[in-house]
């Protein structure tokens, strides 16, 4: 049976970031960054949606919410015929 877990992110709405940098300087994990020096963006594999970034955030455009996460399916155990995958 396939479990879907959902797990907390962080998501930046990216247009209304101002790129200041203080989720950076709060986020324990080095989970987020600033791009083109215009905008924040949070990396999903070191996010654990501890949400310190958002308390930060003086534009108020971080939202944690769930996030489904499939798990990863190795093509060793794949059923599925070889054109199909
Ligand atoms: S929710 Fe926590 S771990 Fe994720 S980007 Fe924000 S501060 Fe970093
Ligand atoms: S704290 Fe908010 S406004 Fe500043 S860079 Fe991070 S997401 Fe953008």
């Amino acid at each position: 049976m396939t479990v879907i877990k959902k797990k907390r992110k962080a998501i930046v709405e990216q247009s209304d970031c101002v790129a200041c940098g203080c989720c950076v300087k709060v986020c324990p994990l080095g989970a987020i960054r600033i791009i083109k020096g215009i905008m924040a963006q949070v990396d999903e594999n070191k996010c654990v949606g501890c949400g310190k970034c958002a308390k930060e955030c003086p534009a108020s455009v971080i939202d944690i919410r769930a996030r489904r996460s499939l798990p990863s399916v190795s093509t060793a155990s794949c059923s599925l015929p070889r054109y199909l995958a």
